[in-house]
């Protein structure tokens, strides 16, 4: 399903036959275009959306949950989601639009933000996802009849997100755990917080996934792909290279201590810092503030309080 506008180009949408009506994994974004083709695209398999059981969605983003609520409008099925995440989409419901970007600015602020903070400030969001129905944990079956569709909670890229092992298959559906040939955005928000560890998270999440076999692969993004183990081999490389490099920059640059903006104005981006935008460089500081989290919990680099109202800085544990 199109995701207009979005570099990434399309949301795969999969569809698990069984006796009781097909379950939906992922919805796609909330846009007329990908609505027609998500109908049209049912339609060609020989399934009436009307007849959709329900949606489980992989994570509360934009574009997997976006269409979900629309889908149970038309079919009266329910929405499926792992509880961690239904918290965000409750705490994202009840923010209006102009909270939220306040929220959002000012935490750009206590990293370092300056102007981009400001122009975050004045931007858009899409709209919030619809309430799940069914709050998913850990191991649960999904109620699909006939079929054994499993649970796997894998956070990292959200808290909630979850892969889907179809056990009478064997496959595993990835959502944005487990991409072929990119990797998922691991952020920290608010990105000073020192109470969680999403990218030590995902780590974990990597390793869970791994145990469960040489599954084929069934992703959100990109294209299928066999042995699901070998590539969270391949992300996890990729990780500890970004990490070693990262305590490398700060060791060097140590006893000054960096903000996170200094942070994520150093490290290689798929574009170079000054052609991302406001927002890019709001996810760039993320990643970065997951990353130097990371560091922090392992022991090799440390937090420098400042005074209050100023923004927090990193620098190696060693001085
Ligand atoms: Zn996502």
């Amino acid at each position: 399903m199109p995701i207009p506008g979005n570099p990434l180009g399309y949301t795969l949408v999969y569809a698990v036959e069984s006796p009781a009506g097909p379950v939906l994994v992922d919805a796609g974004w909330n846009h007329q275009d990908a609505w027609l083709a998500l109908r049209d695209g049912l339609a060609a398999v020989g399934i009436d959306v009307r007849t959709v059981r329900g949606v489980v969605v992989t994570h509360h983003h934009p574009d997997h949950a976006g269409l979900a609520g629309r889908v149970r409008e038309e079919s009266g099925g329910w929405i499926a989601m792992h509880e961690a995440d239904v918290a965000l989409v409750r705490l994202i419901r009840g923010m209006a639009g102009d909270l939220h970007r306040n929220f959002q600015a000012d935490m750009m602020r206590r990293a370092g933000a300056g102007v981009d903070a400001d122009a975050v400030a004045s931007s858009s969001r899409p709209d919030p996802p619809a309430l799940p129905d069914l709050e998913l944990r850990d191991g649960d079956l999904i109620d699909l009849p006939g079929r054994r569709l499993r649970t796997v909670w894998t956070p990292g890229h959200t808290p909630g997100h979850v892969c889907l092992h179809l056990e009478d298959a064997g496959r595993l559906f990835t959502g944005d755990h487990v991409l072929p040939g990119i990797t998922p955005h691991i952020g920290l928000y608010p990105y000073d917080r020192d109470d969680v560890d999403p990218l030590g998270d995902f780590l974990g999440s990597l390793d869970r996934v791994a145990d469960l076999g040489d599954l084929d692969a069934l992703p959100a993004h990109e294209w299928t792909f066999p042995d699901v183990a070998a590539r969270t081999a391949e992300i996890r490389v990729h990780h500890e290279e970004k990490l070693e490099r990262l305590l490398d920059q700060i060791t060097a640059l140590s006893p000054d201590a960096l903000t996170i903006w200094d942070v994520a104005e150093q490290m290689v981006w798929n574009r170079p810092w000054t052609d991302l935008g406001p927002m890019q460089r709001g996810m760039a500081a993320g990643e970065a503030a997951a990353h130097l989290r990371t560091l922090e919990v392992r022991g090799t680099i440390r937090r420098v309080p400042g005074a209050p109202g100023d923004p927090v800085r990193f620098t190696a544990a060693s001085r």
